[in-house]
């Protein structure tokens, strides 16, 4: 797992610490590193922007990002290349996997707007970046610009400037590992892979 300074409620899984959302041996392991409940909130990730309020664990339907007031609920979220982003207060916590969908959906400010006005700070966990996010016109479109360069020269996107945009200003720290260059990430781009990271954040 890897931790964000600062950021004691919120981890970054590798590929190689598993799927806690169905892999229940690796939810085992992850929950006992963290510390955390072994009872998470998760949702079926469809890249929309449908937020959900948890009160308790389990499956809470089609929806890409969680918010929790609960104390000790971990939220969790899968991702391949798609951004994690945590985002906290001192009494809510909110967790989205953001894509390039998500993110023209706006699901990064309808994950604040649920949280409420408690200042918040956020967290972008490791996703792929502007150096390997080769896109169309139509992506950088409709995400509201952000466009980069590939490591090849070819047009790409920022997503984590899009989603920095999202945040209306509130403090935000980067953890910036490409996914799709760094081998303890799945990347879907790289090779299609069904494995998934998870991204956990508790109060
Ligand atoms: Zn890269």
């Amino acid at each position: 797992m890897i931790l964000a300074p600062g950021f004691p409620g919120v981890a970054f899984g590798t590929i190689d610490d598993g799927d806690g959302r169905s892999d229940l041996v690796s939810r085992t392991a992850i929950s006992a590193a963290l510390g955390i409940s072994e009872d998470w909130a998760t949702v079926h990730q469809t890249h929309s922007n449908r937020v959900v309020l948890a009160v308790g664990a389990g499956g809470h339907g089609a929806a890409d990002g969680l918010v929790t007031k609960v104390l000790g609920l971990p939220l969790a979220v899968a991702t391949a290349d798609c951004v994690p982003v945590a985002i906290v207060g001192d009494s809510v916590v909110a967790i989205v996997h953001a894509g390039w969908r998500g993110v023209a959906a706006g699901i990064v400010h309808a994950a604040v707007d649920a949280m409420g006005t408690e200042p918040k700070r956020a967290v972008i966990g490791p996703h792929i970046g502007p150096c390997c996010y080769e896109v169309g016109d139509e992506v950088i479109a409709a995400v509201g610009g952000h466009a980069a360069k590939t490591r090849w020269g070819s047009q790409s996107v920022d997503l984590a400037k899009a989603i920095v945009a999202q945040l209306n200003g509130i403090e935000t720290h980067t953890v910036n590992f490409c996914s799709r260059e760094d081998a303890r990430f799945a990347s879907h781009r790289e090779n299609g892979t069904p494995r998934r990271q998870v991204s956990v954040a508790w109060l």
